[in-house]
């Protein structure tokens, strides 16, 4: 008997540990309320502080079962992020976010078109989002190919779309080559800015609502060594 309940004494506690030491799932999502109630500053901040706890190993939980029954209600995120499509960015993990927290366009060389902006405009005039994020990234193939010069089918046409980024890079001393890490580095920073200005430039939508403080465009780069996101600005 008294082995029974030294038995049971051990379980109990064996129990409540593993219930201290285990954090609760994430099974919420975004309301309208919160959303509305962030600011571009706000949300900025959310998505670096996400990213600390990416580049920490620290990214949370989350009950994806939950949150895509709930999700179905509607969608409230909190920002739009244009990011490349390369396959070692992952954007939600990224930021720490989970199902309906953000917004995500990818197309190689992270760059806009009339689709894209038309998404963008969707996103933050219609559903609400406070901040655009261009995302760029270091050692980004599309980048490469520009700089290079490469032809294939449809690839030529869009590499069209990162060619004013190699030249607004006019006074670079040193090769202009994809091999020169610098000079790589270069235009994937221009890449990234020359894409945030021509979004201002090409949806008035956007440009209003920015000037209003509705919203904020910005750029940043993503470091695939470290997970880092570098704000540009
Ligand atoms: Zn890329």
């Amino acid at each position: 008997m008294k082995k029974q309940i030294l038995f049971l004494l051990v379980a109990v506690l064996a129990g409540s540990a593993c219930a201290t030491a285990k954090k609760p799932l994430v099974n919420r999502v975004l309301t309208a309320q919160e959303q509305a109630a962030l600011t571009p500053d706000q949300v900025i901040a959310i998505l670096d502080e996400g990213n600390e706890r990416f580049v920490a190993g620290t990214v949370t939980s989350r009950d994806h079962s939950a949150q895509v029954r709930l999700a179905a209600e509607g969608q409230f995120p909190k920002a739009v992020v244009l990011s490349c499509l390369d396959s070692r960015v992952p954007v939600e993990d990224v930021f720490d976010r989970g199902i309906g927290d953000i917004f995500v366009a990818r197309v190689a060389g992270n760059f806009e078109n009339t689709d894209i902006l038309g998404s963008m405009e969707f996103g933050t005039k219609v559903a609400g989002a406070k901040v655009i994020l261009v995302m760029g990234h270091k050692d980004c193939g599309a980048v490469k190919a520009t700089i290079d010069g490469a032809e294939l089918g449809n690839i030529t046409a869009m590499l069209e779309n990162i060619k004013p980024a190699v030249e607004a890079v006019p006074g670079f001393d040193g090769a202009r080559i994809s091999s020169n890490a610098e000079f790589l580095h270069a235009v994937e920073r221009a890449n990234v800015s020359e894409t945030v200005q021509r979004i201002r430039e090409r949806s008035p939508i956007l440009r209003d609502m920015e000037s209003a403080g509705q919203i904020k465009i910005v750029g940043a780069l993503y470091d695939m060594g470290t997970g880092r996101v570098e704000l540009l600005d």
